[in-house]
């Protein structure tokens, strides 16, 4: 699949976020929980070190429930502690905070062991573009001071977010892009909405996409779409997707462009039903 990437900011992105932990003490890693694995990038966790990190699946509004338990679990195994949200709705902040706290405990009971107050806990929260970065932010913070947007790549700057009370918040210092990794990570990625639909082929987007999710999700792809017959190439289920909802062009060739935006905003939106497009099964394979 043909998709450009701009990783133009990531170097310098890697520079300011190694300057940005030596002020934090906790990481806060956001991931879209439909495709926890290929909405990471290596590169962060490189940098990160042995710095304590929480792995944030956000969005889990969206995803598949047994899917995104058997990753918090994948992870635990991994050694990685795993939490799921809703940012957006609010939903999983306060376990997430609680969590926050836990996890550094340690360097809270040394503080107050030499008689000094703590100061409050500083997190950076970092990930991908559209994992719901802001989102988060505003929400653990209880106000809007994250900029949030429905396209990637908005938060640029660097900020100090104080919540009134035991948290700090920083901000992403940047871009940090997704692994460049397979034609199928890729496909994921755009589907979730982590790629500027301006760089997608969306009709060939759509097509795979179809295809994948007849296998993982018959039902709910059947139902939606009216489609009876799932056994077919991408093409044929997006005309005749596409032939039932009546999309034509003046002479009446099939809108499949027309179509296919569509069915991406309405996946990326969770019209189609919770999906989640990676398992952890699939990683161990
Ligand atoms: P950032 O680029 O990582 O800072 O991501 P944003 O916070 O700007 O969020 C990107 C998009 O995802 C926005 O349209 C948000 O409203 C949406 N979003 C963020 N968190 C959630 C969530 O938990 N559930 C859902 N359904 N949407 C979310």
């Amino acid at each position: 699949m043909d998709i450009n990437w701009f990783p133009g900011h990531m170097a310098k992105t890697l520079r300011q976020l190694k300057d940005f932990l030596k002020q934090v003490d906790l990481v806060i890693e956001t991931c879209d929980a439909r495709i926890p694995e290929s909405s990471r990038n290596p590169e962060l966790q490189k940098q990160i070190g042995k710095m304590p990190v929480l792995l944030v699946l956000n969005k889990a509004d969206l995803a598949d429930k047994t899917v995104t338990r058997q990753w918090i679990e994948w992870y635990r195994e991994q050694g990685i502690k795993a939490m799921s949200c809703d940012s957006l709705r609010r939903s999983g902040l306060n376990e997430i905070k609680r969590e926050c706290q836990n996890m550094t405990k340690d360097k809270y009971e040394k503080a107050r062991a030499r008689g000094r107050l703590f100061r409050p806990l500083r997190i950076m929260v970092a990930g991908i573009p559209n994992t719901g970065k802001s989102t988060l932010i505003n929400g653990l913070s209880g106000k809007k001071v994250a900029k949030t947007a429905d396209k990637p790549g908005v938060t640029r700057s660097i900020s100090w977010i104080r919540t009134g009370g035991h948290l700090e918040l920083l901000d992403s210092p940047g871009l940090l892009w997704p692994k460049l990794g397979s034609d199928e990570d890729k496909l994921k990625l755009a589907a979730t909405g982590a790629i500027k639909d301006e760089l997608l082929p969306v009709e060939e987007v759509c097509a795979l996409l179809l295809v994948k999710l007849a296998k993982q999700y018959p039902d709910l792809i059947r139902n939606r779409y009216r489609l009876e017959e799932l056994d077919r190439t991408g093409e044929e289920l997006l005309d005749d997707a596409c032939r039932k909802r009546g999309y034509l062009l003046s002479g009446g060739k099939l809108d499949t462009l027309r179509f296919a935006t569509q069915f991406l905003d309405e996946l990326r939106g969770g019209k189609i039903g919770r999906i989640s497009l990676e398992q952890p099964a699939e990683i161990m394979s």
